[in-house]
């Protein structure tokens, strides 16, 4: 299902129509679709409660693939918990409405004042990452008299065969603990009386389109869950991570049912554990497009060059990872007789911000807006302000409503975070500025 569907109106999202949105907004401009996000979660909830049961599951919604609190508060509405990376991850899902008991927070570097944080806030549980950082959590929940809930993620040696850019489960990738360190780990843990062990984590990658790493990662997790009860932990949990891929182009359909079916083959017949699982992309990425206006058709040497106003600081997915965004004008559907091979780029000076090379598109001039799909997961997430581009607006389509949830600010609001060093003085033009005002308030 795409909430993004063609009528008279040209392209639009839900019942509103793009350029509605570009023309009050302003472009580039995020769009995301509620029911698209609805619908995901709950087709993802609901195959793993039909193979695992309700009391055993717990969906934490990855909310580094997409933060905006208005995405928070619709997922939050259909009881999903977050996986958290950071305190300012944190303090969002609080403000969206997701309790702290449904928080889970893995990540490498995690700083004494973000591990004080969660557990004041009392999250479910911490996903540590290597034995220093089990030490600096006992020490901080032993100063704040409390026991910390920690599962270990262990680094299950497993290649996602993914972009090598967004795998995390190979023996050198920097994520979790090494699998035949865990004896180690448990003996030291013995000693760290503000450690609860709840079980075990693990995450091997993103956009997972292949169900065999998963397969070797559970089966693995399961075995080293039944060796940490035979050695006399009272562990009940296992962390399933996230990845489940979505279609871009033509990878293959992730199969949701299948990939229930698969946990319970892998851990929930072969342990008593309870199952969390992390889904970031999966529940947001189809549910996003970044709209943006047509500024230049440039006669390229080789081909035309469209150069949009949208850059590789709103969305560097293509930048970073070689990613393929599928690309639509908003107007109108372009018909197979009428495609030209064109590149797309932004206005960033960098030849990295290059959207796409000999894409087929339809005759597109000066004015016109397109719409790049895919863009609802570690798209405005991982904008910068690069080239001093203000950060792209955000909007939330529901049926024929929408909202701005998040604005685009000024400059003066970017620029009220900077200063001169007062050992330069200040701007002359400000100096002035300001003798005129007190000319006239003297005057
Ligand atoms: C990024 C991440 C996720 C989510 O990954 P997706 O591919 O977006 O599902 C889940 N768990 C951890 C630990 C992560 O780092």
């Amino acid at each position: 299902m795409t909430p993004f569907t063609y009528n008279d109106q040209g392209l639009c999202a839900e019942s509103v129509p793009l350029a509605e949105i570009a023309e009050q907004v302003g472009t580039p401009v995020y769009v995301y679709s509620q029911s698209a996000i609805e619908a995901a979660y709950d087709r993802f909830a609901n195959a793993l409660t039909a193979e695992l049961g309700a009391e055993r599951t717990l969906v934490c919604y990855a909310m580094k693939a997409n933060s905006n609190v208005g995405v928070l508060a619709a997922l939050a509405a259909r009881g999903a918990g977050a996986d958290i990376v950071s305190e300012g991850e944190l303090l969002r899902a609080l403000a969206a409405g997701i309790p702290a008991s449904r928080i889970v927070y893995p990540g490498v570097g995690k700083t004494r004042q973000e591990i004080a944080t969660a557990l004041q806030a009392g999250i479910h549980q911490f996903n540590a990452e290597s034995l220093p950082e089990l030490e600096q959590i006992d020490a901080v929940a032993r100063e704040m008299g409390v026991r910390a809930p920690v599962a270990l993620r262990i680094n299950p040696n497993v290649d996602a065969r993914t972009h090598h850019k967004i795998t995390t489960g190979r023996a050198e990738d920097k994520f979790g603990i090494d699998a035949d360190a865990l004896p180690e780990v448990t003996e030291r843990l013995r000693q760290l009386d503000a450690i609860q062990l709840t079980g075990l984590a693990v995450h091997i990658g993103s956009q997972v389109t292949e169900e065999e790493p998963f397969r070797q990662a559970y089966t693995r997790m399961a075995e080293l869950y039944r060796w940490l009860q035979d050695e006399g932990w009272p562990v009940s949990r296992i962390d399933l991570g996230g990845g489940l891929g979505i279609v871009y182009r033509n990878e293959p359909a992730p199969d949701v049912e299948g990939y229930a079916r698969l946990v319970r083959e892998t851990v929930a017949e072969t342990t008593d554990a309870q199952l969390t699982f992390e889904p970031g992309r999966h529940l947001v990425g189809n549910a996003g497009v970044l709209v943006t206006r047509t500024l230049y058709l440039k006669q390229g040497r080789v081909r035309p060059i469209l150069v949009v106003d949208a850059a590789m600081n709103d969305l560097i997915r293509p930048a970073l990872y070689e990613a393929w965004h599928d690309l639509k004008p908003v107007a109108r559907e372009g018909r197979e007789d009428e495609l030209v091979q064109m590149d797309v780029v932004g206005p960033v000076c960098e030849s990295a911000d290059t959207f796409a090379r000999a894409r087929p598109l339809p005759p597109l001039k000066a004015g016109d807006l397109v719409a790049f799909f895919s863009a609802g997961a570690y798209g405005a997430v991982m904008a910068s302000g690069y080239n001093s581009r203000l950060p792209v607006p955000e909007v939330m389509v529901q049926g024929d409503q929408f909202a701005i949830v998040r604005r685009r600010p000024t400059f003066q609001e970017v620029l009220s975070t900077e200063q001169v060093p007062g050992w330069l003085g200040r701007p002359a033009d400000v100096e002035a500025a300001d003798a005129t005002e007190d000319t006239r308030k003297t005057g």
